[in-house]
């Protein structure tokens, strides 16, 4: 099947207030453009450089849809992913958000949406905040009492990879908590709206414990 096949394919499984987000890595603009031509409306790209050639080469296409950040984001990078990015997945830290706050101001202070990734699995290798709710939210409070160039907007997780995606359940159960608890708080500034877990072996089970954004690779453009 082709991209446009598995794309619209995934759409009639999950509920409509999903939302897909096609990882795009190692993937070209031509496979980009048919996955729009099916009715992607959001990307994710992993690297700022690699977003920006796929940018450039869509031309007046790139805003039709909605570009996140879903791989880390470096310091030395952050002027260069504003003018692309419109949602930034990847806040691990106060340190982070504070220098693309201060880096915002020089593209003209809009407000950049931005979703805290956490660590689910407490993974020692894995980038990310340690999921303690408590920890959490004094962090997201933080953001949004210091940081007016940022508004937070959701939790993202990986979640641990396993070839069985029943084994991923409970960590997206406890992330679904954890943003349970932090949106029933209606912090001030902060407007919890979406959950992003799930990727292509796993986003029926990240589906049925919560999730309202799912990112998948290989899933539409097939395997790498
Ligand atoms: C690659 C990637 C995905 C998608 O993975 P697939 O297994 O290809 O669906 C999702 N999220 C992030 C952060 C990724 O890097």
């Amino acid at each position: 099947m082709g991209i446009k096949e598995n794309y619209q394919m995934i759409k009639e499984k999950i509920p409509e207030d999903v939302t897909v987000v096609l990882a795009a890595k190692a993937r070209s603009a031509e496979e980009v453009i048919e996955a729009i031509d099916a009715g992607a409306t959001d990307i994710g790209e992993n690297y700022v450089q690699e977003a920006e050639k796929i940018y450039k080469q869509l031309g007046s296409r790139a805003r039709e849809i909605t570009w996140h950040l879903i791989g880390a984001l470096q310091k030395n990078k952050i002027r260069k992913a504003l003018p692309i990015f419109d949602v930034i997945q990847t806040i691990g830290d106060y340190k982070i958000a504070e220098d693309i706050n201060k880096r915002v101001e020089g593209v003209g202070g809009k407000i950049v949406p931005v979703y805290l990734e956490i660590n689910i699995g407490s993974e020692i290798t894995k980038y990310g905040i340690k999921p303690e709710y408590k920890y959490i939210k004094d962090l997201i409070q933080k953001i949004s009492n210091n940081l007016e160039n940022l508004r937070v907007e959701g939790l993202m997780t990986m979640g641990p990879r396993f070839g069985d995606p029943e084994k991923s359940r409970l960590y997206f159960r406890k992330t679904r908590e954890i943003f349970d608890k932090i949106k029933a708080l209606d912090l001030p500034g902060v407007i919890m709206k979406t959950l992003s877990m799930g990727m292509s072996n796993s986003y029926r089970v990240a589906i049925e414990e919560g999730s309202n954004m799912i990112r998948v690779g290989s899933a539409v453009f097939g395997e790498r």
